[in-house]
């Protein structure tokens, strides 16, 4: 597998940003990886500049230039830090996790359902699921781990085929026990579907679970209707109160649109009050224009979701309620934006495809050609995987040089969502204002905060 050689041509600029100050003429020095943000002046910034790319002798000699010298070095601003390159070596090796799509099928139809349901019903045969489950086990065992996990999440809903459900369950829960493992079962649902006898049962097995919830009862309503065009929202509150009332508290996850969005903080003020009185976790994020939001012309306009997230999380601190968005990255470092990068995902569809994004589980989904890299094989029970595919997701995971590079947001965003990147192109633009304004909207409170 080809490496990413840009690594060893990084030179400070590129994780020590001068990120210009609207309202002042100052420059914030801003060094993620070592978790430094400082204002400069612009006289400091013409002289940081050739420095930061590895220039220094362009720059004649000065107080002012010998003091800045002294406070990067002693601030170690001219080294990446130890543990940033990213680890080639980790690309297409799982961690004892998958996901599994069980089916297609599902009771909603979302306005802006990137699946696109109502028009695959398919569903996963047994064989498909056992030898899944076998095989997350077997990498365990492999690893030497104590656990494995596996989120029951893709392009339909899983409790539509309870039974098929509670099949897998009793059959992970079985051979774990064999093994001598702890299974971690999580899943992402409508909840519609949970009535209290399932949430019992989901409440035996399940220890992570995340609702989809997009607002109150108009915004949910309009945006996550079922297949007969009705609401949902009673019955998504019913099945979040089902699972709190045997012990487990969901996260939620809302989508946000041009409709939704000016009502963001009163969602969070509602769920405080009425859903989680002992707090909870919320996480927007903005619409994706995918699958049923591109043939519904639908828009999620950044300015006003960048304003109303704010509102929504300066909300979220006084009334307990934890806010969180995928774009809003300060403090949060990282390698990779997901296992997508570095295609170690391992996300079963219902037909029996791997694809490396939890978003792919059909063959004509946007991304399908690329991101799907192993098939399974009914004949030796296994799953084969086309190393040629994992090259080209990890290709393709890498980050762009053009414009993520040189961008002050790389270490926190690292390009976001790599199928946004491939297959999305009007949301990526989109997402990199909202990222950008959010990181710096951050930074300036954070400096503030210290004057
Ligand atoms: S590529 Fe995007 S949609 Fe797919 S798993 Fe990663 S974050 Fe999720
Ligand atoms: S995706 Fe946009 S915000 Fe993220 S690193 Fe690239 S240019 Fe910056």
């Amino acid at each position: 597998m080809k490496g990413d050689n840009r690594m060893s041509t990084l030179r400070p600029k590129n994780w020590v940003f001068l990120i210009p100050e609207d309202a002042a003429a100052t420059l914030i020095l801003y060094a993620p990886l070592h978790k430094i943000a400082v204002r400069v002046s612009p006289q400091a910034g013409n002289l940081l500049v050739p420095i930061l790319d590895g220039r220094q002798e362009d720059v004649t000699d000065s107080p002012q230039k010998d003091e800045l010298m002294g406070f990067l070095a002693s601030n170690k601003l001219l080294e990446l830090p130890k543990g940033w390159a990213p680890d080639q070596s980790s690309a297409g090796k799982g961690k004892a996790k998958i996901t599994m799509s069980l089916t297609n099928k599902c009771n909603l139809r979302c306005i802006y359902c990137y699946a696109k349901t109502g028009m695959d019903y398919t569903t996963m045969t047994w064989e498909v699921a056992k030898d899944a489950i076998d095989r997350v086990i077997l990498e365990a065992v492999q690893n030497g781990e104590k656990k494995f996990g596996i989120t029951f999440h893709g392009g339909g809903e899983a409790t539509v085929e309870l039974k098929f459900l509670q099949k897998c369950a009793v059959y992970i829960q079985e051979q774990a026990h064999v093994c001598d493992l702890k299974p971690y079962l999580g899943m992402v649902t409508n909840a519609t579907l949970i009535t209290t006898p399932v949430a019992v049962w989901m409440g035996e097995h399940f220890s992570n679970v995340t609702v989809s919830f997009d607002g109150l009862e108009e915004v949910q309503d309009y945006q996550r209707p079922d297949s007969r065009g009705k609401g949902t929202f009673v019955r998504v509150t019913r099945g979040i109160q089902n699972l709190m009332e045997v012990g487990i508290k969901p996260s939620i996850r809302a989508t946000v649109t041009d409709f939704g969005v000016n009502r963001m903080a009163d969602f969070v003020e509602y769920l405080a009050k009425e859903v989680f009185p002992k707090g909870g976790l919320i996480h927007f994020e903005p619409m994706s224009l995918c699958g049923r939001a591109a043939d519904n012309e639908l828009t999620t306009d950044p300015q006003a979701y960048m304003e109303n997230y704010l509102k929504a999380k300066e909300v979220g601190k006084k009334v307990g309620m934890e806010v969180t968005c995928s774009f809003d990255t300060f403090g949060h470092e990282k390698k990779h934006f997901c296992g997508a990068n570095r295609s170690t995902m391992f996300c079963v569809s219902p037909h029996g495809l791997v694809s490396a994004c939890s978003r792919v589980t059909k063959p004509t989904d946007d991304g399908a050609e690329l991101f799907f890299y192993a098939r399974h094989n009914g004949q030796s029970g296994g799953f084969d995987v086309d190393p040629e595919a994992v090259n080209k997701i990890v290709a393709q995971g890498n980050l762009p040089e053009n414009p993520c590079v040189s961008c002050f947001a790389r270490w926190n965003c690292q390009g976001h969502c790599p199928i946004a990147r491939y297959a999305y192109h009007e949301h990526r633009e989109q997402s990199c204002i909202i990222i950008q304004e959010l990181l710096k909207s951050a930074i300036i409170t954070e400096l503030d905060k210290n004057l």
